[in-house]
């Protein structure tokens, strides 16, 4: 570090990309400060950024609390297990969730701690220099600068609003909002059915709302392999989801007692009345007063900041990570990315495979993939091979009433390589894991399928489906 500078690196933003980076720099023995501004209601500060506090965990918090609801009122019996009385208490619901939350962010503190990161409660903004002004969270506190020879951006993003349907965090919420709502809406409308649209409507329609989803394209879930997206339409169909795919919200209107939606489909303009919207229809970087007007950072055509395959942006020592980058608005992909920058800092070999982000969606079944998909392939005129097994077959998921789905692995035609790997069943996001290590090394299908598989396990269905990709899956016929 030289004499005019605070820091080797001064990191802006606490969420996964960004304390993720800050404790990876400090233990390649950078001093690091991280400057982060989330506030919760009541004003307090807590580490962990979207993921940690309004997104991945309290989303998968209530998915499983809602899926216990579910489970005791729609399959218990079926166990031989009989509860007579049961009720719904969503004070406590959400209690629990606060619970893990508070308990994880407070775990981020600890390790702020433990690797000597300075933390700074506050609003970073990038100046010319390496300086970031900060604005603390306490408003009696003075105004100050840091210095660091390398900066990190890693501010995150925000709901995306749409003027057909003006969020007021009361009627019409986004996805914080829909994941402390105080009671069950009777009727919920969601517009988007992206993941947020599909967890959050889980949720509430296993608490017993009645679930409308908008979607203004005329495909469901267009990015998943078509196999997968065919058998979850019908799955979430049969929970009760009414999913209106090609419809456009054109407006909204909120009555005394409830909302008026109104949207466009194929054949005409259409309206229904529910007791609260949801839009989920796609995050947007947080870039906002992120640096001065004179620092002359190159934002891309999405408003996405500009950076090369290491996450550096146009100036010096100054890099971005996370839902303010490309790429899939991912927590694993800012966290692999804030590692990545992390030893580019400290001058080690920088590693990061774009290619192989594992995608999970957290519904019942899960839905998870690594790769390409089959679609892709075609397009991209690449010869593959494709084995499918189905969980029906698999004595695990027959043990535990869970098998709906499938598993699918391509690989390539003539090397075997494995290209991609799309599952819909029980726990499908821990299965995907060992194909993306598998993937990681450039395994092939061969590979697993010469591997042996615990009995019964879910991952079994992994194995099945690479022998399938030679017609010599054991437990299903082969058709090929
Ligand atoms: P963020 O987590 O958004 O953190 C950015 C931080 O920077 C925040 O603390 C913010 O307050 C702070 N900040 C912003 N501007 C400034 C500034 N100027 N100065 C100081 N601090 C600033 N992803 C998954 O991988 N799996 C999931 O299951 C999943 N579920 C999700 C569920 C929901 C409901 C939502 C909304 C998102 C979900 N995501 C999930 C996406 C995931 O939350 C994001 O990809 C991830 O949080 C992005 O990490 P980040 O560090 O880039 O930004
Ligand atoms: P998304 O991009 O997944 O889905 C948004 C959906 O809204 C799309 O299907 C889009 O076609 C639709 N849409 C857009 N405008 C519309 C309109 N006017 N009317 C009707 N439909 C419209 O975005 P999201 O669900 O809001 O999620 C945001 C981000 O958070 C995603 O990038 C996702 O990666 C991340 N996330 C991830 C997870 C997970 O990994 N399990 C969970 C939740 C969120």
């Amino acid at each position: 570090m030289s004499d005019n500078k605070n820091y080797d690196v001064v990191v802006i933003g606490a969420g996964p990309a960004g304390y993720v980076a800050a404790i990876r720099c400090s233990q390649l023995g950078l001093k690091t400060a991280c400057v982060d501004n989330w506030q919760d209601e009541d004003g307090k500060h807590h580490l962990g950024g979207t993921c940690l506090n309004v997104g991945c965990i309290p989303s998968k918090a209530l998915l499983d609390s809602s899926e216990h609801y579910y489970q005791l009122n729609n399959e218990f019996a079926e166990h031989g297990i009989k509860i007579n009385q049961f009720s719904l208490n969503i004070a406590q619901m959400m209690a629990r969730k606060n619970n893990i939350t508070r308990q994880l962010s407070s775990g981020i503190n600890t390790l702020f701690a433990a690797n000597n990161i300075d933390l700074h409660s506050g609003t970073g903004q990038l100046q010319e220099n390496n300086r970031i002004a900060v604005i603390p969270m306490d408003s009696s506190a003075q105004h100050y600068v840091l210095e660091g020879e390398n900066i990190i951006l890693a501010t995150g993003s925000q709901a995306m609003d749409i003027p057909a349907a003006p969020i007021d965090n009361k009627n019409i919420v986004d996805s914080t909002g829909a994941l402390s709502f105080t009671e069950v809406p009777k009727r919920l409308a969601i517009i988007g059915a992206g993941v947020i649209g599909l967890e959050l409507g889980s949720v509430w329609n296993r608490l017993g709302s009645k679930v409308i989803l908008l979607e203004a394209q005329e495909e469901f879930l267009p990015i998943a392999d078509r196999l997968l997206a065919s058998e979850a339409l019908r799955h979430f169909n049969k929970q009760g989801l009414d999913i209106r795919l090609g419809a456009r919200v054109t407006s909204s209107s909120i009555g005394k007692k409830q909302i008026t939606v109104s949207y466009q489909d194929k054949q005409k303009q259409k309206r229904i009345v529910v007791d609260r919207v949801l839009v989920a229809v796609g995050r947007t970087p947080h870039t906002k007063n992120l640096f001065a007007a004179n620092v002359n950072l190159l934002l891309d055509e999405g408003g996405f900041i500009d950076v090369d395959k290491y996450c550096r942006t146009n100036l010096p020592d100054v890099y971005a990570v996370g839902d303010i980058v490309r790429g899939p608005m991912l927590a694993h992909k800012g966290s692999e990315e804030g590692i990545c920058v992390a030893e580019t800092i400290a001058g080690n070999k920088k590693h990061i495979n774009m290619n192989l982000i594992p995608a999970v969606v957290y519904t019942l079944p899960e839905i998870a993939w690594v790769g390409k998909t089959e679609q892709v392939l075609l397009k991209e005129d690449i010869p593959f091979k494709s084995g499918i097994f189905p969980f029906a077959a698999n004595g695990r998921a027959k043990a535990m009433s869970a098998d709906s789905g499938q598993l699918k692995v391509l690989s390539h035609a003539k090397t075997d390589k494995i290209l991609g790997v799309h599952i819909i069943g029980p726990f499908a996001s821990e299965i995907l894991q060992t194909a993306v290590i598998a993937m990681e090394f450039e395994g092939s299908a061969e590979d697993l399928a010469r591997s042996i598989f615990a009995h019964p396990s879910l991952s079994e269905a992994l194995h099945e489906a690479a022998l399938a990709v030679d017609n010599r899956a054991i437990h299903a016929i082969n058709r090929g």
